[in-house]
């Protein structure tokens, strides 16, 4: 039995919007050349993993039947009534050929992560595909056309798990907020860029804390924007741990967008790949099985980067940081970890600490009681 699985097909790269969009897939398949060039799947620690496409009944967990048919229309090509309704259009979802199967693809990854981790396969199990959180029940979003990260923590309540889902993408997981906002069965934790300065906007707040019966498990953690790994390190310590204490889990699903990275394009944090990876660390450390999840990232190169050290981690090995020549002479990168800094002024600096101790605060007041009930 392999520590870690690692789930990745050549035909995840099937999931493709447009040449010109900012998701490209190639990401996922230069994180598994990544690891190859490593050695790490000749290794027992891992397991490297081809899926199968998930079926209509696991979508149907979260999403509507009118959208799983409009996705299966577009899929053949036929067109549907009103795209812009289930989030289709020209902007950040475009419709393709195909693209219920490369779903259904992504979504069987995540399945059989969740499978693994309920079997005692693995402890470990990491879909690159997924961590798709910002579909909704209804309609896709932010190049999300299913939510695996719900249906993942769906899948494993009906088995019996005690989950929480945290999210470090530097976006906030919104789809995922919206699906248990009313259900204290899973507690939902996103640490993003504030949603004053970046999608999806309306959003992310850290008065959001669930609704009903739900109050109280939904924790936000907005973050300004330069905000760097010593704030996100506090907001761990202080916010993410004592929350997973209190409402202990048996289960981690773990949704690890790479895009609060210094060098991503889309957002505007400073993270380094050190700071990034204590987190996952962090994570690691609570000692629970954990389903991970893929995410944002548009800086390709930084993925596949960060997603290795996210699989060496899971798998318990130390990989050395200059990447070996097959990989860097056809990628042309040289270390694992970052060879540059990000520069973060000192006054935006202050204002990120300061941020963070107030979220800190109005979540020990608001949160923190009914989770220690
Ligand atoms: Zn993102």
């Amino acid at each position: 039995m392999s520590q870690a699985a690692f789930l990745y097909s050549d035909a995840y790269l099937g999931y493709r919007f447009s040449r010109s969009h900012p998701l490209q897939q190639v990401r996922l398949q230069m994180n598994c050349r990544l690891l190859e060039a490593y050695g790490l799947f000749d290794r027992s620690e891992i397991e490297l993993v081809a899926p199968t496409p998930a079926g209509e009944a696991d979508l149907r967990l979260v999403h509507t039947a009118e959208y799983i048919a409009a996705l299966q229309d577009l899929n053949r090509g036929v067109s549907v009534d009103d795209p812009v309704r289930h989030g289709f259009g020209a902007g950040d979802n475009p419709a393709f050929p195909g693209m219920y199967d490369a779903t259904l693809l992504y979504l069987g990854g995540t399945k059989e992560a969740v499978r693994r981790i309920v079997s005692g396969e693995n402890k470990y199990a990491f879909n690159n595909s997924g961590g798709l959180h910002h579909a909704m029940p209804d309609r896709a979003a932010g190049f999300c056309l299913a939510n695996d990260c719900g249906i993942a923590a769906k899948q494993l309540t009906e088995a019996g798990c005690r989950v929480v889902y945290i999210d470090i993408d530097a976006h906030h997981g919104d789809g995922v907020q919206h699906i248990f906002y009313s259900d204290p069965s899973v507690l939902t934790i996103s640490l993003h860029e504030t949603p004053v300065t970046l999608f999806p906007r309306l959003t992310g707040y850290v008065d959001e804390i669930g609704d009903g019966a739900g109050t109280g498990f939904n924790v936000n953690v907005p973050m300004l924007a330069g905000s760097s790994d010593e704030e996100y390190a506090f907001a761990f310590r202080e916010i993410v741990n004592p929350t997973i204490k209190a409402f202990k889990p048996t289960v981690v699903v773990l949704q690890v967008g790479a895009d609060g990275h210094f060098d991503d394009p889309l957002a505007h944090l400073a993270l380094t790949s050190r700071g990034w990876l204590h987190m996952v660390q962090e994570v690691i450390g609570y000692g629970l099985p954990i389903v991970a999840l893929g995410g944002g990232g548009y800086n390709l190169k930084t993925v596949a980067r960060l997603w290795t050290l996210l699989q060496a981690q899971l798998a318990g090995v130390q990989l050395p940081d200059e990447v070996p020549a097959a990989y860097a002479d056809q990628y042309g990168e040289t270390n694992l970890h970052d060879t540059t800094a990000p520069s973060v002024g000192a006054s935006i600096k202050a204002d990120c600490e300061r941020n963070v101790r107030s979220v800190a605060q109005t979540l020990q007041a608001s949160v923190f009681p009914v989770l220690t009930a």
